[in-house]
């Protein structure tokens, strides 16, 4: 996977509506979508009726759906705060993974995720892969205790050369 232009090549793109100006991400912020299957949950994302939205969507089946450009503003993180950041939609990748909440993720799907969040941290400098509960405590709960955080969270580690 790369990312040409603030998107990724080869994936299917279809841009929201639900964004406004743009960032430098430093951080990315998972998801799930509560929703049924990954199409209403997409076309919610595309309708201006919702105000929400992120820049990815992974299915269930681990395909990998693009809603905007890295350094677009989405509306995922809602009210939010962060290690003296507030807002996280400034700072913030969003990755929307298809689960109703208590689901266990699909392994296609988590290769899809970790392979993407792999790619988005190469050609960004991604502090931290966090939680919507971690940004929204006791308002969120997502991605949940079903997400493997031992796959993801040793992506942003530092080795000794301070290089990720
Ligand atoms: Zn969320």
């Amino acid at each position: 996977m790369e990312i040409s232009a603030h998107r990724l090549v080869g994936v299917s793109y279809q841009e929201t509506p639900n964004k406004k100006g743009t960032i430098r991400p430093i951080y990315i912020i998972m998801h799930y979508d509560e929703a049924s299957n990954a199409t209403s949950a997409i076309s919610w994302m595309l309708d201006t009726k919702s105000n929400v939205s992120a820049h990815i969507h992974i299915s269930r089946e681990g395909t990998v759906t693009q809603l905007a450009p890295f350094n677009a503003k989405c509306w995922h993180a809602g009210i939010s705060f962060w290690k003296g950041l507030r807002d996280l939609n400034k700072y913030s990748i969003g990755i929307e993974l298809q689960n109703k909440g208590t689901e266990f993720y699909t392994e296609k799907q988590i290769e899809s995720a970790v392979e993407v969040c792999k790619t988005i941290i190469a050609h960004y400098p991604i502090k931290e892969i966090l939680g919507h509960s971690d940004i929204a405590p006791g308002r969120k709960e997502d991605p949940g205790t079903r997400f493997p955080w031992m796959k993801f969270k040793p992506l942003t580690k530092r080795d000794d050369n301070g290089t990720t």
